[in-house]
């Protein structure tokens, strides 16, 4: 039968190839990366579905994938002898891209031939990255299972459609054969090619194979070259195949026999990041359940990183078996940052997703790994020159070069994944000391992100009973808010949190050490011990004496505040608002309904500075109701928020101006 068909490729994958192939042809070799890795990846499927169906191994139970070429035909082929694809399968997988978020992956791509190249890796457009040397495609598969008759050739330019037809193919698995482009000829060399995947396929354990080559006449002109110094033309196939990766697991291997430069290839191949990681932690644990552990943390954040749904980066596999990528069971969802492998040697290998919510070894697993985890960022945190509390006892630590390597490391871990810590605090409730310990912000003493609670401790004032924060937009905003003044007057220390989720997660945390967490946007302003008698005397003077014009003031504001009080946390501005105690935020209400939630229908209260000049002048005035209503609105773009009548705003200004 040969029905031969064309079909047109999903518009996305259409639109992909065009980027691929223009933007992607300085970065050449990292096809050979996605073809491989593909290839493995298909070798992992035999070897899972075989653990139930033995039969699929038909009488190839050796898996691996070998790379061949032609120089007169001018092609390179990448045969495994993994799953294979049907006809319907190499239709889907082949011309459509089923991810979500393929849209999304497109909008960040910047033309930036490095960057996007990056990017292509982490979204796995791996197949369609054959395009970059090749104008055509042919990829010849079979479903392991499926009858010799049954095999398919898929035949693609790479630009708008592909064909496919029915063939004969014996072996079961995938070969993909790439035609190259003349300026792509360079791969039609077995020393090149080897070159390519020592560099990015040494830890994948399957077993590569190339067909041996001999000099036919063997005569040696120069030793140092890369020929070995012969004469090029003189190579001939021996028909003899060799491995020529380490096919070994680099995890299974002891630590002493890996180097640093390992351990990054390797996490370079599993995350398809091209930078090095800023840190990893490779252990073997034994205990009630066994295992290995290899985890990274990347430098910097994938483009889908707010995606919660997103895979995570741990690998599962069961005596060295690939078992899984899996998100939820491995790793809590705050730390889908991490990557790597962990590697079980108790665990059934036909588990399965629902047996893994349950298992007691993966609970046991997921504790270890998220310890581990955080013990490398603790570690981090010692080491980053930041970190005044590690040396707060005034003793100036021995610093070696290992040490040294890790400074500022943790300000730049922070940078890119602080945000995702915090959600730790509501979903880890073990660890949350552990994580508050972690957490670094602004403050009004350092513009960077670089105070830990611990620091801030270290720094309160005498008699001072809270760790004062503040939320808000953006760090401008924060460091300009009224309600600040009091407490930069008095000298006293505030945390700036401008996160989106700080103001959440805070809601989990509500003292570090003993020390009780305060709002300095909530509530009254209650500064204890920090104030002294005369001030409270006066402060309560200036509120006797203004008990009519508040009065006042309540009545003209009373569909827009909640209550109108005095207050003494104010020293420049002549009011702001603040929220109940155990209110929402303004700013949380805000952002909630932008989102297009619900948020509870509060009103916020206006707290007024007596002694100022504005506000003194309300008694009496003929402009009392504007005056009132103007006092209202500019509180809430001090806070940078918008009056519900912005033009009635300016009206009223402009009136008392003119
Ligand atoms: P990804 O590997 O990230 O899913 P690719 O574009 O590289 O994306 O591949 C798309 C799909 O094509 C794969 O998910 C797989 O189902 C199929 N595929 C690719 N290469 C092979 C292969 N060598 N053997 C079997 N299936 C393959």
């Amino acid at each position: 039968m040969s029905t031969k068909q064309t079909l047109s490729f999903q518009a996305e994958v259409a639109q992909l190839l065009h980027l691929v192939t223009h933007s992607l042809y300085s970065n050449q070799e990292i096809f050979l990366r996605e073809l491989i890795s593909n290839a493995s990846d298909a070798c992992d499927k035999l070897r899972f579905e075989g653990l139930n169906n033995s039969a699929l191994f038909e009488d190839a139970p050796n898996l691996e994938v070998r790379v061949s070429f032609d120089k007169a035909a001018k092609t390179l082929t990448i045969t495994d002898n993994g799953i294979g694809m049907s006809q319907q399968e190499a239709i889907d997988h082949l011309g459509t891209i089923a991810k979500s978020g393929t849209k999304d992956f497109m909008g960040k791509l910047s033309g930036d031939q490095k960057q996007d190249a990056q990017l292509i890796g982490q979204f796995g457009v791996g197949f369609y990255s054959g395009f970059i040397v090749a104008d055509k495609i042919t990829v010849e598969s079979r479903r392991a299972g499926l009858k010799a008759q049954e095999g398919v050739r898929w035949i693609s330019g790479g630009t708008g459609d592909f064909e496919v037809e029915t063939i004969t193919r014996a072996q079961r698995g995938t070969s993909i054969i790439l035609h190259l482009r003349d300026d792509a000829e360079e791969y039609l060399n077995a020393w090149k090619l080897k070159q390519v995947i020592a560099k990015y396929s040494d830890h994948i354990s399957l077993p590569i194979l190339m067909e041996k080559e001999e000099w036919k006449d063997g005569e040696l002109i120069n030793p140092s070259d890369e020929n070995g110094g012969r004469q090029p033309g003189g190579m001939v196939k021996t028909g003899e195949w060799e491995t020529i990766n380490k096919a070994s697991a680099l995890w299974t291997r002891p630590k002493k026999d890996i180097t640093e430069e390992q351990y990054a290839d390797f996490y370079k191949a599993i995350s398809h990041d091209h930078e090095a990681p800023l840190t990893w932690a490779h252990n073997r644990v034994e205990g009630n359940t066994e295992y290995t552990q290899l985890l990274y943390i990347p430098a910097k954040a994938p483009f889908d990183l707010w995606n919660r749904d997103k895979k995570a980066g741990v690998k599962l596999y069961v005596k060295r078996v690939f078992i899984m990528d899996d998100a939820e069971a491995l790793m809590p969802t705050y730390l889908r940052f991490v990557k790597g492998v962990i590697d079980s040697a108790d665990l059934p290998l036909n588990v399965s997703r629902e047996l893994l919510q349950e298992s007691r070894d993966v609970r046991s697993i997921r504790e270890g790994s998220t310890k581990r985890v955080l013990s490398m960022l603790e570690d981090l945190a010692k080491h980053d020159k930041h970190d005044t509390a590690a040396g707060a006892d005034g003793v100036t630590d021995v610093v070696d070069a290992d040490d040294k390597a890790k400074e500022g490391k943790y300000t730049a871990f922070y940078s890119e994944f602080g945000a995702v810590l915090k959600e730790g605090l509501g979903e880890d409730f073990g660890n949350r000391e552990r994580l508050a310990k972690l957490l670094r912000f602004a403050s009004t003493t350092s513009d960077s992100v670089t105070v830990g609670f611990a620091d801030y401790k270290a720094r309160m004032k005498e008699g001072q009973e809270a760790i004062y924060y503040i939320t808000a937009d953006t760090l401008a905003a924060a460091k300009n808010s009224p309600q600040l003044e009091v407490f930069k007057k008095k000298g006293i220390e505030v945390l700036l949190m401008t996160d989106r989720v700080d103001e959440w997660a805070l809601n989990y945390l509500h003292e570090f050490d003993g020390t009780p967490l305060q709002s300095v946007a909530k509530g009254a302003v209650d500064l204890g011990k920090l104030q002294d008698e005369a001030e409270k005397k006066a402060a309560e003077e200036a509120a006797e004496a203004f008990k009519p014009v508040l009065a006042k003031l309540k009545e003209a504001l009373k569909d827009k505040a909640e209550d109108v009080r005095v207050t003494t946390r104010l020293v420049d501005s002549p009011a702001c608002l603040v929220v109940q105690d155990d209110g929402m935020s303004t700013q949380l209400a805000r952002m909630l309904k932008q989102a297009g939630q619900q948020a509870p229908e509060t009103k916020p209260v206006l707290e007024v500075n007596a002694e100022h000049a504005l506000v003194k002048k309300l008694d009496g005035s003929v402009h009392f109701h504007d005056l009132a209503h103007i006092l209202f609105d500019q509180a809430l773009l001090a806070e940078g928020g918008l009056p519900e009548d912005p033009a009635a705003y300016v009206k009223r200004v402009n009136a008392l101006l003119a």
